[in-house]
């Protein structure tokens, strides 16, 4: 099902004049100029804080940043008690996913509009929590609707992040409504084909159906597709210069999809050693939800407590990544914990199990731009990329739970929430 035109006006005029902001400013003969005096700044590229400095925005885009702006400006917006840091980017999200409570009110049986909506308005939640990229990976069933939000976002109809999608994604027959079916490699390239004509920029397989944990440590899977399968959704994805996303929770499946060549590795509970050598060598990415398996994915406290021998794996395959040098870029799974959590909340276990505060930051600023190839767009403040910047009271080089409240965020030179 296709979204049409008039869902798309009605999104427009529920997201109210932030639509509008978005719009550009007519035909000025100087060239417009707004400044961003930031306390401190860190760049996404520096392994330190700058301080007292302004950021020139033109045309939605960095002109310069320096230790003084020009006496007598107009525009200027003073954030001198705070740090700025390049936008935010999620690599995983899901803005057309129901939480429990939409689910027992039924809106699984919603109309294709009225769940489009929804998805817009998480869309524009990404946004304000300071992420002003994401990567919405799979559409849940609402096939192309996460293409239409996207394209509206770019557009300027209504506000939102910048938007990578997926589409519906790619598993075998028999796993249910909220994907798309195929079988054989021949069926598989031609799903590949349809998700590409429906909008996709990424083909999202599920590579397993099905985790368990195994007595010597591990977690091991049941596979969807087979390695032939699994190999011409690649080699049809990448001919069509798209990209492919692994939903691989253990070891077999993780094994298949590296084989297979896929870009990224989403969950990754566990990875074998040897393939994680292989991710190294081919550059594939890891994207570890480490928020979702080691702490919202679980019900209770006892709950909790009886998987720790579960989390340990993942916690261990994570330290193994970060230790191997796999590439690791951000990316929560929002959506399969509640939209009322800000997805920066997975910033302090990265932390915690071992990632440096930067290289936290890094990996939802830099790497991530990297992993979806916008780096000459987004993921640090520099001259000539997008001014998408957010702002947060203290030092989130100290302490990066400070992302968790940002204060500030602005995109593409609009101030989205001040
Ligand atoms: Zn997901």
């Amino acid at each position: 099902m296709r979204l049409t035109g008039h869902v798309l006006i009605a999104a427009s005029v529920l997201a109210g004049s932030g639509a509008l902001a978005q719009m550009p400013a007519s035909g000025p003969a100087q060239p417009q100029l707004t400044y961003v005096r930031c306390g401190a700044l860190w760049d996404g590229k520096s392994d330190q804080l700058q301080h007292d400095i302004v950021i020139t925005i033109e045309a939605g885009r960095v002109r310069t940043l320096a230790t003084t702006a020009p006496s007598q400006v107009s525009g200027l917006i003073d954030l001198s008690d705070q740090t700025c840091l390049p936008g935010l980017i999620d690599t995983h999200t899901h803005v057309l996913a129901l939480s429990a409570g939409e689910m027992q009110q039924g809106a699984e049986n919603d109309s294709v509009s009225a769940r489009t909506l929804r998805g817009a308005s998480l869309a524009r939640r990404a946004l304000d929590y300071g992420f002003t990229s994401i990567r919405d990976l799979n559409s849940m069933g609402v096939d192309g609707a996460d293409a239409d939000i996207s394209r509206a976002i770019a557009r300027g109809l209504i506000p939102g992040p910048r938007m990578q999608v997926a589409t519906a994604g790619l598993s075998t027959s028999g796993s249910g409504s909220t994907v798309h079916a195929c079988d054989g490699a021949d069926g598989c390239r031609r799903a590949v084909r349809e998700a590409v004509a429906r909008g996709a920029n990424w083909i999202k397989v599920f590579a397993d159906r099905g985790v368990r944990r195994l007595p010597e440590g591990i977690f091991d899977d049941q596979p969807t597709f087979t390695l032939e399968e699994l190999r011409a959704i690649v080699d049809e994805a990448h001919r069509q210069a798209r990209r492919v996303a692994a939903h691989a929770s253990g070891k077999t499946s993780v094994h298949n999809a590296v084989e297979a060549g896929v870009d990224s590795i989403e969950h990754g509970m566990y990875i074998a050693p040897e393939d994680m050598t292989v991710m190294l060598s081919k550059g594939i990415w890891y994207v570890p939800s480490l928020y979702l398996m080691t702490k919202a994915v679980f019900g209770s406290p006892e709950q909790e407590a009886q998987s720790q021998p579960g989390v340990r794996i993942i916690i261990d395959t994570f330290k193994r990544a970060l230790r191997t040098g796999v590439k690791v870029a951000y990316g929560t799974d929002v959506g399969a914990f509640d939209w009322t959590t800000t997805p920066a909340i997975q910033l302090p276990l990265m932390v915690q199990h071992g990632m440096t505060p930067v290289q936290a930051l890094r990996s939802a600023t830099a790497a991530a731009a990297e992993l979806l190839q916008t780096q000459r767009d987004v993921g640090t403040l520099e001259a000539g990329k997008f001014a998408d910047i957010v702002a947060v009271s203290g030092n989130p080089l100290e302490d990066v739970a400070a992302l968790q409240k940002v204060s500030f965020v602005m995109k593409g030179g609009v101030v989205i929430r001040r």
